[in-house]
This record gives structure tokens, sequence and C-alpha cells, in this order.
């Protein structure tokens, strides 16, 4: 199942500013951060964040709850190329501010798809063929894309690949490295032992998280 199964309905209000926007010869993809969209903004993120559980569309990290500021409202076709789709409500998800200013305007229709061979296409595509990257509308996420508990993202499809690397989704690995070495059973067991012979509590706090981290370590062992 695609992370957003039902997509934004607008009121009737909001419908009616969308097509007074549309319409103004003047009114640009620029403007879609206008004060005057501010409440359609925060509609729009408000229901996608609801529909995506929080989570980015693209990382799965979480977004923030309350603040904008690590939610922002994305266009997956981006909006300075594709502005006829500015409030399509396929068009539409939300994401973290990393994943944000990583993808910006970067191509996200496979010309190489036959139904989009006319040169400016009108309608949205429906077809999940016609999108580079994992469409969090059509696309089942996890057929496409596993990501390991030590923060490494894996491609299992030409388009997870595609994702990965828009996104850049393994900047955290690349920034700090991988996870520590995976401990051995022989060492787990070690500090089973320990914690099971000592009755100093502070003492066992220290020896339960050393525990913790050798079993996180192993997470992606036991994953895959
Ligand atoms: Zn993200």
């Amino acid at each position: 199942m695609p992370d957003i199964k039902k997509q934004i309905s607008f009121t009737p209000e909001i419908r009616k500013i969308i097509r007074q926007k549309l319409k103004d010869p003047n009114f640009k993809y620029t403007n879609w951060s206008d004060e005057s969209l501010e409440e359609i903004r925060k509609t729009i993120r408000g229901f996608y964040r609801n529909e995506q559980n929080g989570k980015c569309a693209y990382c799965r990290g979480v977004v923030s709850l309350q603040s904008a500021s690590n939610c922002h409202v994305e266009h997956i076709l981006p909006k300075s190329k594709y502005s006829k789709f500015l409030f399509e409500p396929k068009n539409l998800c939300v994401i973290c501010a990393d994943c944000n200013e990583i993808k910006r305007e970067k191509e996200t229709l496979d010309f190489t798809d036959q139904i989009l061979k006319q040169p400016n296409i009108q309608l949205y595509p429906r077809s999940t063929k016609s999108f580079l990257i994992v469409h969090p509308h059509f696309d089942n996420y996890d057929e496409h894309i596993k990501i390991l508990i030590g923060g490494h993202y894996v491609d299992l499809s030409p388009k997870g690949n595609r994702t990965i690397g828009i996104c850049k989704l393994n900047r955290f690995l690349h920034n700090f490295g991988w996870p520590d070495e995976p401990s051995s059973l022989e060492d787990m067991l070690k500090t089973a032992e320990k914690l099971q012979h000592n009755s100093d509590p502070l003492e066992q706090i220290r020896i339960l998280r050393e525990l913790a981290k050798q079993l996180n370590s192993n997470a992606d062992i036991l994953i895959i």
C-alpha cells in the first residue's frame, strides 16, 4: 500500500481561491509562499502530516508535528517546472527540511514512459511508471527501499535507487560514518552475565546501556 491512501479534498471556499489564483495571469509558482495562501498551505500540511503518520515521504524520518520548519509541503513534480499542478492533491505530500533542501527542483518525471511523449503534459500522470522516484500516492515504499536500523537506505528497484540518489537518503552515513562494528554473541553474553551478577542499581543501568548498544549494533544484521 502507498503511504498516502487518501488525497486531500479541498473545501468549496479553498477551491474557489485556487481557481482564482490559477486564472490570474500574474500568478506564478513563486507566489506559493504568499501570505494570502498561508491558510491553504497550513491545511495541506496538516492533512498530509496526518495521512503520512508524521513521517517524511522520502526518508521516512519524523517531520515536526507543530512547527512548519521541519514539515514542508512538497510538490512531487517540482512547482517551478509544473506550476499547473501547484494545488493538485496527488502532487502534494509533506517532507522533512533536509529532503526538501536536497531534492529542490530536480526532475521527477520519467520521459521514457510512452504516456509522457507529448511535450507539455496537461493532466497529472496517474501511472507509477511515469515517475522516476517513489511516489507516495502511487508506490509502495517498501517495494523500492529498505531502511536498515543503522540508517542505511538500500535500493530494491531502479526507482528506489533514484529516490535514494535524488534525496541523498544515505546522507547521515556519508556525514557521520557507519555505526559501530557489530558486537559478537560472546560479548553480549558476557555483558548479560555482568548484569546478572551486579546489584548496584547505577551500575546495572550502565551495563544495560552497554548491552542495548551491543544489541543495536547487530540490528542491521538481524533485520536482513
Ligand atoms: Zn526526509
